[in-house]
């Protein structure tokens, strides 16, 4: 059976949508526990289990954790795949018994459950875990530490989203990016990093069939308080995933596929081209902050009592709402945006417009609808729910 085939009948359809919490995935793993082994590695900040799962029992040490930012669950819905792809015995069972022979995977699906609960980066205490690998003054932190340290991993698995600003030189939207975080001030390439940039070469050649053109390398300026940089710092492999933006696809859906692609080609379950080199991830073009979800090109508004013809930038703002996620359409940028692409494209003919039947606009404005003055004809409208 084809791959694609056999994932898109075969994902874990019990997470979808952006919202995922310990709620959603408790059940999950209460099902897998006579497949994994399934542990906890502490509690959260306001008491929640933080769950992990052991795959494998291979010489080879890999030790992933997503959700470290509450609100990034592509990864975890992706990992999720990746559990029903390896329990299930009927497809690739040669290669899914080579994996489980030549590695032990260890895997926290949330390490942040609370900032998962309320839907925010941050943990409970308002801090930001991936600027706290230093201080490990949160219980999150230290028990991230406390598993790095007792597992000595072979390889790390920074899994995390990343909004939708981000693009590539092509005009593609970066859907997946990559990083090998650096270990040091002067970014150099120390043997850990090489592991790592060679891993992300192997991982983005096989991703290149599914999404080509669309794969990003992250940028690599040090900071000690991030975890990939600290862990990589300690000579450890570790490769930071950032599920991005595809086309209408803001549930995430079908970038958690490319994910799971990734682990795949990452265990070798999927065959991938054997020559790959490091020095290749330098090729890999870099995450360029150049998209809005939505750019109203080229319309009539009043700017300090002036009309004047301007583009304006969208940008979704994620609500959670009677436990789901909806897109909340807000100003991000007016003026000249000629350097920005938008997922969607709008051409405003210089028409005068009222925005919310206004004449006026400003960044940071929500909006409900676009219309042209003149017919008043819809240019833009707050789709109902979600997107
Ligand atoms: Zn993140």
């Amino acid at each position: 059976m084809k791959l694609t085939t056999l994932y898109d009948s075969n994902f874990e359809s019990n997470l979808l949508g952006r919202y995922v919490t310990l709620k959603h995935i408790l059940p999950l793993l209460d099902s897998y526990e006579n497949t994994f082994e399934i542990t906890s590695i502490g509690s959260s900040e306001s008491g929640e289990e933080i769950p992990m799962v052991k795959i494998g029992s291979g010489k080879k040490v890999v030790l992933g954790w997503s959700q470290m930012h509450g609100n990034e669950s592509t990864t975890t819905k992706a990992l999720f795949d990746f559990y029903k792809f390896i329990a299930q015995k009927k497809y690739y069972k040669k290669e899914i018994d080579l994996f489980l022979e030549t590695y032990t995977f260890y895997s926290i699906p949330i390490l942040n459950p609370d900032g998962a609960k309320l839907y925010t980066r941050v943990n409970a205490n308002g801090i930001d875990l991936n600027r706290d690998a230093k201080n490990r003054s949160q219980k999150e932190s230290i028990a991230l530490r406390n598993v790095f340290e007792s597992l000595k991993p072979d390889l790390c698995l920074n899994l995390h989203d990343q909004r939708s600003i981000y693009g590539l030189k092509n005009r593609k939207a970066a859907t997946v990016s990559f990083l090998s975080p650096s270990a040091d001030k002067k970014r150099s390439i120390t043997a850990s990093r090489k592991v790592a940039m060679e891993l992300i070469v192997k991982m983005q050649q096989a991703l290149e069939e599914y999404i080509p053109g669309k794969i990003g390398r992250y940028d690599d300026a040090y900071n000690a308080n991030c975890v990939g940089d600290s862990f990589q710092e300690s000579g450890v492999p570790t490769i930071l995933f950032e599920a991005g933006h595809y086309e209408n696809d803001y549930q995430r859906e079908k970038t958690r596929s490319y994910i799971f692609y990734a682990f795949l080609s990452l265990f070798d379950i999927l065959k991938t081209n054997p020559s790959y080199n490091y020095k290749s991830y330098l090729d890999i073009p870099e995450n360029l902050v150049n998209f809005n979800d939505v750019i109203v090109r080229r319309v009539g508004v009043v700017i300090n009592s002036k009309v004047t013809i301007t583009s304006i930038a969208i940008q979704y703002e994620e609500v959670l709402e009677n436990g789901a996620i909806s897109f909340h359409p807000r100003v991000d940028a007016i003026g000249n945006l000629d350097s920005n692409y938008g997922h969607k494209e709008i051409e405003g003919n210089n028409e005068l417009v009222l925005v919310n039947s206004q004449e006026s606009v400003h960044i940071g404005q929500k909006i409900s609808t676009i219309i042209a003055k003149n017919d008043r004809s819809l240019i833009f409208f707050k789709l109902n729910g979600d997107l």
